[in-house]
């Protein structure tokens, strides 16, 4: 079964995103404590594909020792993860992605997981600055033209429909 993680820094609304977008679905949660617990919860989608909830990175407060936890972690997961076809990465929409996004993403670009971000809490900006604060996004993490940003709303309920639909394309290829 092929897999689709979400990654992004604690709070920046991922539990809220994977919520709307697998409470539409058949889902059936494999294992797992969403937002809870600090490790990888799977939730299998209408039988078709797993959605990965990967655990949010970038508290201020933890030790060096449990943000090396999560670096094993991670490197445990994706390294060899052959059915990983995507990681999505979570960005909030009303800042510039911080240099763990950025190194995020740039894990994500070596392991060929790259290309599809989703901006959050569309909501809290104004429809006629969405774009710039794309642009920024696209800037800091250094995306390429073909590489996606979706703003999505998890309060609004906006936006999840093109994320979804590009998640089955990506399933698709
Ligand atoms: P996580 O830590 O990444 O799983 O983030 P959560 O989903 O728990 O959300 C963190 C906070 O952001 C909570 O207070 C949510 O209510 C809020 N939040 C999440 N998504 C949205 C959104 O689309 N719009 C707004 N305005 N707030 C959101």
């Amino acid at each position: 079964l092929k897999e689709i993680a979400f990654a992004g820094r604690s709070n920046v609304g991922k539990s809220s995103l994977l919520n709307l977008l697998t409470k539409r679905r058949n889902l059936a949660r494999v294992s797992g404590n969403p937002g809870k617990t600090r490790t990888i919860n799977f939730y299998l989608i209408n039988d078709e594909f797993r959605i990965v909830d990967l655990p949010g990175y970038g508290y201020a407060k933890v030790s060096k020792s449990v943000s090396q936890n999560w670096g094993d972690m991670m490197e445990m997961y994706l390294a060899g993860r052959e059915n990983l076809v995507k990681v999505v990465q979570l960005v909030d929409i009303r800042h510039a992605p911080s240099k763990q996004d950025v190194e995020m993403y740039e894990y994500l670009k070596y392991y060929g997981l790259d290309g599809l971000v989703v901006a959050t809490k569309a909501d809290k900006i104004s429809r006629n600055q969405t774009m710039k604060h794309i642009k920024i996004i696209r800037q800091t993490l250094k995306l390429s033209s073909e590489d996606k940003v979706i703003p999505v709303s998890a309060l609004k309920k906006t936006g999840y429909q093109e994320l979804l639909d590009e998640l089955e394309s990506v399933l698709g290829e």
